[in-house]
């Protein structure tokens, strides 16, 4: 479909939000002298104390791209992990929470699109009982914690420094001749269905919002559907993605790392979505 050069373009900005937007103090990674240390936004309390930031820069980038954009928080947090998070000033209409398996519409879980998901699901892997069975069977002293998501996935916090290298590549190979997958990302080791992805939401939100192109951000193997999604797509030098030195040919790469790297994500997703698409662009 051919469109005049300038005609406006209906961009849909699919962004993960843990260490690609906002950043815990651990995660942060702030070095120099303190004087030249940026002002930071509170984006998150967790029992009573502050957790998650973003730049005073990415906040107002933010307020920005969300106001020329559809701008889309899309992560595996859970529906009520995710209501702990305020980013901008006014909540944005579409939220994609627990890697896919919940869309959010003004704030509002959207029934059917949660209960196709589990249809889906329950189609083409293993029930989640039998992931956690396995997760408490093979569990040593390095697992500190339990936890199931939303009823669809399973995770497990682990102490890092002990956790033996073998341990999540096993558990990789079991999760994936049942139709599961596992991602590493901090001190939390995730198992979810390989059928449960933001890509799929993220396509759903386009095609509601009527969408002529996608940007999307992540950092970790759970967002590579979406990155592959995406007309265009950038992650931080940090994280998974970064540790296993995952790239492909439309998603840039940051220079920063850190905090530093989500204020360079937000000026980039800012400027791609105000480039007219020369030629190639548009979804249709
Ligand atoms: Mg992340």
């Amino acid at each position: 479909m051919s469109e005049p050069a300038n005609a406006p373009v209906n961009v849909l900005v699919c962004s993960d939000l843990d260490r690609t937007l906002i950043y815990s103090v651990n995660s942060m990674a702030l070095t120099g002298p303190d004087e030249d240390m940026p002002r930071l936004v509170c984006v998150e309390f967790y029992q009573g104390a502050p957790l998650s930031y973003l730049t005073e820069t990415a906040a107002r980038g933010l307020e920005a791209l969300a106001a020329v954009t559809t701008f889309v928080p899309t992560t595996t947090r859970t529906p009520e992990q995710y209501r702990r998070v305020h980013l901008l000033d006014k909540p944005p209409a579409y939220a994609i929470c627990a890697n896919g398996g919940h869309l959010l519409v003004d704030g509002v879980d959207d029934a059917d699109w949660a209960a196709a998901v589990r249809a889906r699901n329950a189609e083409a892997g293993a029930p989640l009982a039998e992931i956690g069975e396995y997760l408490t069977r093979i569990g040593g002293d390095f697992v500190l914690k339990r936890r199931t998501a939303s009823d669809l996935f399973a995770y497990t916090v682990v102490d890092r420094a002990a956790l033996p290298p073998s341990w999540v590549e096993d558990l990789t190979g079991w999760c994936a001749e049942r139709g599961w997958r596992t991602s590493l990302q901090g001190r939390k080791v995730y198992c979810l269905p390989a059928a449960l992805t933001k890509a799929a939401a993220a396509t759903e939100v386009a095609r509601r919002s009527g969408a002529d192109l996608m940007l999307a951000a992540g950092d970790s193997l759970l967002d590579t559907e979406l990155l592959e999604a995406a007309d265009a797509a950038v992650r931080p030098a940090h994280g998974e993605l970064h540790d296993t030195g995952w790239t492909a040919p439309h998603t840039a790469v940051t220079t920063a790392s850190g905090i530093a790297a989500g204020q360079e994500i937000v000026g980039w997703l800012l400027e791609r979505s105000a480039q007219s698409p020369p030629g190639d662009g548009g979804r249709s």
